[in-house]
């Protein structure tokens, strides 16, 4: 085959981004033999971390869902229980909920950011406490790398004695006024699942500054051992939730590009915005200016009407060219697994998800890369008027 029709290189949503100073820490591991699910990678890793979003307590876990789930059932939630949670989200924020036998209520989005509206929030807590079932928790998700308002948001959980429990799985590095978020609530969860700003393959963790909450999940974590290992004598329910040391050694390197990583993130959108935002009907995820947003993802929302081709459409032709892109999250009161349970809201996350499309947003995608997604996207409404 000559190399004209040789098939495009391929160009992923957010592939792992290795720095090279991974290895070494791998290697220690190897060189000290802790291959185990604890280690010296393991408690650096916890206290780096707790440096960079300025944390008390951290604890290394095998992915971000089990942090969610250690979150809640540190919390007491439990069955029957009431959980408020953002709708626009991966499903990954609302399953730990009902691991523990409790309900997940939704609630929509707010234009200003795509994250949590305070206003609903507040109307479904007024509802629900003049019914006298205040719900137990709140999983706020921070959605694509910006923060959700909190301060509203902490305010009526204070009020209304609700444990916030912040889902920070996508916005490692954003704050909020100036505050790392994840740390405002009695605990925050974060992910480093392959496509997220940073990577141990598989892995997460749970921050607090509650030194009794982290203690409790180190210990659920671990099958629940009672301090006194060889009686063997167990008083709760545990799990096998802690993070390899190897896995560790991945995270102590890649947390020290973390700040790069956040830069090139800025960077991809600030370039579709330049490009793109020419375009008639396309849009982008607002900055709602309350702190730092990192673009984990880039994402634009196409008004097919003004446009000439819907998000589909769009989302197609880049997978004919080898390039990955897809819609933002299905919202969970749409999920027919989860059309059981409550929502507070109307149509603006169900309208979003409609119309919008995450763009390829890796902290490794060069110039020409993004120069190539951006042409195809110039030449799609021509394309659809001719
Ligand atoms: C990725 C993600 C999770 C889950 O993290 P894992 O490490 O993949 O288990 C949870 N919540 C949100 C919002 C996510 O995007």
């Amino acid at each position: 085959m000559s190399q004209q029709t040789s098939s495009p290189v391929p160009i992923f949503l957010s592939p792992p981004h290795m720095s090279g100073r991974e290895q070494q820490y791998v290697q220690e591991a190897f060189d000290t033999n802790w291959l185990a699910p604890l280690g010296p990678n393991v408690n650096a890793f916890e206290q780096e971390f707790c440096d960079y979003v300025g944390c008390k307590h951290a604890l290394a876990l095998g992915s971000g869902t089990f942090a969610i789930h250690l979150a809640l059932d540190t919390a007491g939630v439990t069955t029957d229980d009431d959980v408020l949670v953002s709708t626009l989200t991966f499903s990954a924020s609302i399953n730990p909920i009902v691991y523990q036998s409790a309900n997940p209520v939704f609630i929509d989005s707010e234009p200003n950011s795509w994250n949590l509206d305070p206003q609903l929030l507040e109307d479904a807590l007024k509802e629900r406490a003049a019914k006298g079932k205040v719900p137990k928790a709140l999983v706020l998700v921070h959605l694509y790398g910006q923060c959700a308002d909190i301060d509203p948001i902490k305010a009526l959980c204070d009020q209304y004695g609700v444990i916030l429990i912040e889902d920070a799985a996508e916005s490692l590095g954003s704050t909020y006024k100036g505050t790392h978020c994840g740390t405002f609530g009695q605990s925050g969860i974060f992910s480093f699942n392959g496509n997220k700003i940073i990577t141990t393959t598989g892995g997460g963790m749970l921050v607090s500054d509650d030194e009794a909450i982290i203690a409790h999940a180190r210990k659920l974590s671990t099958q629940a051992r009672e301090p006194n290992l060889y009686e063997h004598k167990h008083t709760e329910i545990g799990y096998n939730y802690r993070l390899s040391n190897v896995l560790a050694g991945i995270g102590r390197g890649q947390l020290q590009v973390i700040d790069e990583y956040v830069a090139a993130r800025k960077r991809n959108f600030d370039f579709y915005q330049d490009r793109l935002g020419k375009l008639p009907g396309v849009s982008f995820m607002p900055d709602a200016g309350w702190g730092t947003h990192t673009r984990w993802f880039s994402c634009i929302t196409i008004d097919p009407a003004q446009f000439g081709c819907d998000r589909t459409h769009v989302l197609e032709t880049l997978q004919a060219e080898k390039i990955e892109s897809r819609p933002i999250w299905m919202p969970m009161h749409m999920q027919p697994i989860f059309e059981q349970y409550d929502f507070y809201g109307g149509d603006v996350s169900a309208h979003l998800f409609e119309r919008s499309l995450c763009l390829p947003s890796g902290s490794s995608l060069t110039l020409d890369e993004l120069d190539r997604i951006c042409s195809i996207i110039e030449k799609l409404p021509v394309a659809a008027l001719a």
